[in-house]
């Protein structure tokens, strides 16, 4: 059984029907990507997903239990943490004071706590160095950071990342991305919402592309980034350049 199991997701604003049956899976120690043009319904997913939004229909399962109806929090508790599109620290809170709010859940086990923020402060070093600055004064690459931190506070066993390169210059997303990749070795799933597909498809093992609220093609992130239509519609057309084999070079 996959870690977490996402099966014919419906999710109604009002009239609007912006899920109509999203099935998706991530395995332990995956990256998945989920990708897809504005409004194709990418963030309803992992809101639904993490307890944000209610599913008319379908299933949400995270480590065997069914979640499609749990409340937020109990879904943090069970292991899977969003950190939502945008960031939104709190920026007249320091540093720790925003990764303390992150284990929240954890409140009457400080020393638990004392430990997570050890184990973010590993992953991240630079929010060590910062830790007593107020959130607002960071730059964007350090409050998405910090964003990220604070999800890892509870120590999930999957992590949702609504576009976490957003607005970031080359290379913080470089950084970003390589954070995630440490992540995942550390032991955490990841289901990644991007933009940026060329740089998620390389990251990530598998993925899938939402049209319109459904899942038009799902693959190996490698055949994906080959894939005409992914292509077309997401890397801008162009093939990608490989570099040269390390045989070719040896020689
Ligand atoms: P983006 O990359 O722009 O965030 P997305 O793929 O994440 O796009 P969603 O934000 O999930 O897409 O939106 C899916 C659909 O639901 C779109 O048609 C959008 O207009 C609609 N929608 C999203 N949020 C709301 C809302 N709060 N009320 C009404 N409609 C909404």
């Amino acid at each position: 059984m996959a870690l977490l199991e996402v099966r014919g997701l419906h999710t109604f604003y009002g009239n609007i029907e912006a899920l109509k049956g999203v099935s998706l899976e991530v395995e332990e120690g995956e990256i998945v990507a989920l990708l897809g043009a504005n409004g194709a319904g990418k963030t309803t997913t992992l809101r639904t997903i993490s307890g944000l939004e209610r599913a008319r229909s379908g299933s949400v399962t995270l480590r065997g239990k069914d979640i499609t109806r749990a409340r937020a929090h109990e879904i943090v508790l069970l292991g899977l943490s969003h950190v939502p599109e945008g960031r939104r620290v709190f920026a007249n809170l320091t540093v720790e004071e925003n990764l303390n709010l992150g284990a929240y859940l954890f409140r009457r086990q400080p020393k638990r706590i004392e430990e997570r923020r050890e184990a973010v402060y590993g992953i991240f070093p630079r929010l060590h160095e910062r830790r007593s600055q107020l959130a607002g004064t960071l730059s964007g690459g350090e409050q998405q950071m910090l964003a990220i931190g604070r999800a890892m506070m509870v120590e999930p066993k999957v992590l949702a990342l609504d576009e976490p390169s957003m607005g970031l210059a080359p290379i913080l997303v470089r950084q970003i991305f390589s954070i995630i990749e440490e992540i995942r070795q550390r032991g955490t799933a990841i289901l990644l919402v991007e933009q940026n597909a060329r740089q998620a498809l390389r990251l990530a093992d598998r993925g899938y592309v939402l049209e319109t609220g459904q899942v038009v093609l799902q693959d190996t992130a490698q055949v994906l980034a080959e894939d005409p239509r992914v292509r077309a519609a997401y890397l801008g057309g162009e093939p990608e350049v490989k570099a040269p084999q390390e045989a070719d070079t040896q020689s």
